[in-house]
């Protein structure tokens, strides 16, 4: 195969550095690694796989495919899926040894069928929905459910689950008031002292330590992304694992007042020197970072001007010497002292870290150092 000039790079000992580091802010809490999203751009199995290596055991994905995926390269911890399961799926639930987040009559009853005709107990977690409005039971049909759950002799209610709308942020008091919905739910549910529960994403992980419970699951932070964009100059602490590198393919000269790309949204304002790049939305680099955008070359800021189309980008490099065709192009990550980090792409293109790196990991080839 021929390598593509674009490349994303995964840096594995950041990623051990980052799983390290959460896994002992959670503790006593056991720690799920969330993979969804082939893990957040990562590579889900190439994560889990070195994750899994180094002592984590229990892994989280938003489908049941996922899922699937997951086990079928070897994973053997504990696998959750985040998304229910449809109930024609239940088999595949039980086959694959997932353990699934349920909120749905239909799909309860299917799973405690297919289980008891193979003469297995299955264990499940009750989503309940404690503010966020979107998967799960209400707060008033959790006894309902749970008493559902309990008669059925196929399944068992293992743990209860909930998810934080607010957990970025700090100042909200909408995290305590979740948790403490949460709290209501868990006693609705019974038998409170056997079950595993689990809230916690990363912000809540990061920043309040009272919501930690039996597990927490962390995404972005794993990835070392601090969930509300602004630790990242300030603490020593997570460190991204993702970069993405590029090469320079023609640099030429433009006269003052010369149109560039689609729709000549830039015109220059004096000589100037542009570097062509082979980046574009395609490869997971947002059309929203025409003319807002920067790279690195030659260790410095280079400005997108233009729009950024399917398949290339131009950046002014007037103020950089010695740029020439073949020079390394850092899009995200580190060149010299500066750096690029999924937060200021997701400034320039008004979005957040999680999209940037879904993107731009989805989108290319990895390499993993
Ligand atoms: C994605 C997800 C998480 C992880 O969120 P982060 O903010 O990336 O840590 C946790 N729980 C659920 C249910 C999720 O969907």
């Amino acid at each position: 195969m021929i390598p593509s000039y674009n490349q994303v790079v995964v840096d594995r000992k950041a990623l051990l550095a980052n799983y390290r580091l959460l896994h002992r802010k959670g503790i006593p809490a056991q720690f799920l690694a969330m993979v969804k999203a082939d893990g957040y751009g990562h590579g889900m199995v190439e994560c889990s796989q070195f994750l899994h290596g180094q002592g984590c055991t229990i892994f989280g994905v938003a489908e049941l495919g996922e899922a699937v995926t997951l086990r079928q390269s070897g994973i053997t911890s504990q696998i959750f899926c985040l998304i229910e399961f449809l109930p024609e799926y239940a088999d595949t639930i039980i086959e694959y040894d997932i353990t699934p987040i349920v909120f749905n009559s239909r799909a309860i009853e299917a799973l405690s069928r297919v289980a008891e005709k193979r003469l297995k107990k299955v264990g499940v977690h009750l989503k309940v929905d404690c503010g966020m409005s979107r998967l799960g039971v209400t707060l008033h049909e959790v006894s309902t459910i749970v008493n559902q759950i309990n008669k059925l002799p196929g399944i068992f209610l293992e743990g209860i689950a909930s998810h934080f709308p607010c957990s970025d942020d700090t100042l909200s008091d909408d995290t305590e008031k979740t948790n403490a919905i949460f709290e209501v739910s868990i006693e609705q549910a019974g038998k409170s002292a056997s079950l595993i529960r689990h809230i916690a994403n990363s912000g809540a992980t990061l920043y309040f330590p009272a919501t930690h419970r039996d597990m927490v699951r962390c995404g972005i932070s794993l990835y070392g992304y601090y969930p509300d964009g602004e630790h990242e100059e300030k603490e020593a602490g997570l460190q991204p694992v993702m970069a993405f590198k590029s090469r320079v393919i023609q640099v030429k000269k433009l006269p003052v007042g010369t149109g560039i790309g689609y729709g000549h949204t830039f015109t220059t304002k004096k000589i100037t020197r542009l570097a062509v790049i082979p980046v574009g939305y395609e490869d997971g680099y947002s059309r929203l970072l025409s003319n807002s955008g920067e790279v690195l070359i030659r260790g410095e800021r280079a400005p997108i001007r233009g729009r950024v189309c399917m398949n290339l980008c131009m950046v002014d490099v007037t103020e950089i010497e010695n740029v020439e065709t073949g020079d390394e192009v850092v899009l995200l990550g580190k060149q010299g002292d500066e750096h690029i980090s999924a937060n200021q792409i997701a400034m320039h293109s008004d979005t957040i870290s999680y999209e940037v790196l879904c993107m731009i990991g989805n989108n290319n080839q990895r390499l993993y150092i």
